[in-house]
């Protein structure tokens, strides 16, 4: 398996806007907690907010195994889950306004989205529920010409910046549905700051994009920023949740690329005991190894990326290549911290900070004991467990 030549040109294209913007700039946004805007605008003038989109709002139709090749060279470059997580949200978020909006909200969604003049975020879990998403409560009830929501998120990315909100609701309690994925309901909205107060959660990482509790009251939603059908929003979030899985997991593996070359270069031009530390197999062998662990990762990625964009099932590729690229990116930055040796705790080297930004990838979006437990049932047939 080898990149086309359309996916080797996404790289080459996508890799000179990422070296307009130095280890210094992302080291800089970190320490201000400020988001990376002028590197969101070169993204959204290139063209690349809207890959996965259709070309009719200015996207330009390309697959999910694209955005994945587009976006390990976005977080390989320096920018790490910084850079990734500024742009990401358009690539998988609004896929459910994609499949079940109508022409006229994907004119008044998605033109605006990848032109780079509106921003979004991605408000689904919620700090009663976790992982166990059919237990939200956050409530919308019908009212004149719409709902009225209440309720609580959190870990809300971007949430700051963002102009909108693609928001998971209950229409119905969980109680009163035959089936827990029953009686959902996915929104768009204007993320109306009278009526929504959105709170910074300190973090270890990734301190230029926020993430935040979100509290929600008696918030209008009109019926026409709706997705789809009452109570069937579950079903369309999926069309969310597996590309976010794969380009999640191929963006930690850019993010160990990137660690693994700057670990490289440390142990060919450090001299110890008069030789390059390099020439200890010491150092170079788990090198190696993390080297092999990353590209059985990123091709796992793209298998998963290939299975979805052929509309097969993908479920288990998809949180496998997660799983593997998560592990892969957190071990190959640990490494290499411990290969710089004292050095690796030192912001100068920037390995620590991509090494606190590939621990995400191990959380999120989905954990990898549900990840496990998902490959046990679904493909070992083992019963199941959460
Ligand atoms: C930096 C960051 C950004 C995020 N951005 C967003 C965002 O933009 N939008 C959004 O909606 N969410 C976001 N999230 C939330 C993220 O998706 C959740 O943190 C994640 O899904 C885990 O949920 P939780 O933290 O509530 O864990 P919990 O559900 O509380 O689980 C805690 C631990 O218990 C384990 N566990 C629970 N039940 C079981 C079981 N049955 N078997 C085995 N183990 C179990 C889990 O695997 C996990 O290790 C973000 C999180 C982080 C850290």
């Amino acid at each position: 398996m080898q990149l086309t030549e359309q996916q080797h040109a996404i790289k080459d294209n996508v890799t000179k806007i990422c070296q307009g913007f130095s280890d210094d700039y992302w080291a800089n946004c970190e320490r201000q907690e400020e988001f990376p805007e002028a590197f969101y605008q070169a993204m959204a003038e290139g063209g690349w907010l809207g890959i996965t989109m259709p070309e009719t709002y200015g996207g330009t139709n390309l697959g999910v195994t694209e955005a994945a090749i587009m976006m390990n060279t976005v977080a390989r470059n320096g920018g790490a889950q910084a850079a990734a997580s500024s742009i990401h949200i358009n690539l998988f978020g609004p896929h459910p306004i994609v499949v079940f909006g109508t022409p006229e909200q994907k004119e008044r969604w998605l033109t605006p989205l990848i032109a780079g003049k509106e921003k979004t975020c991605f408000g689904v879990t919620e700090p009663n529920a976790g992982l166990d998403t059919t237990s939200i409560e956050t409530f919308a009830e019908r009212t004149d010409g719409g709902y009225t929501v209440n309720g609580r998120k959190i870990w809300t990315s971007t949430a700051q910046e963002a102009h909108k909100i693609m928001l998971l609701t209950r229409t119905r309690k969980k109680d009163d549905c035959d089936k827990a994925t029953e009686g959902l309901t996915l929104f768009y909205t204007d993320l109306d700051r009278n009526k929504v107060e959105v709170k910074r959660i300190p973090k270890m990482g990734r301190a230029a994009v926020e993430s935040n509790a979100v509290f929600i009251d008696n918030l209008f939603i009109p019926e026409e920023d709706r997705v789809g059908e009452e109570g069937k929003g579950f079903t369309y979030l999926l069309h969310s949740l597996n590309p976010e899985r794969i380009l999640v997991g191929i963006e930690a593996v850019g993010i160990g690329q990137d660690a693994l070359q700057r670990a490289a270069t440390y142990a060919r031009e450090r001299v110890v005991f008069g030789r390059p530390i390099g020439q200890n197999q010491g150092i170079q062998h788990p090198l190696a190894e993390k080297w092999a662990y990353l590209e059985s990762a990123y091709w796992m990625c793209l298998r998963a990326g290939a299975l979805y964009d052929a509309g097969e099932s993908c479920g288990a590729e998809a949180n496998a290549a997660k799983f593997l690229g998560g592990r892969a990116g957190f071990e190959a930055c640990t490494q290499a911290m411990l290969t710089h040796g004292g050095m690796g705790y030192a912001k100068e080297y920037h390995v620590e900070r991509l090494m606190r930004e590939s621990m995400i990838a191990r959380l999120a979006p989905v954990s990898e004991q549900l990840v496990l437990s998902f490959i046990g049932e679904r493909v070992l047939d083992l019963p199941k467990s959460y």
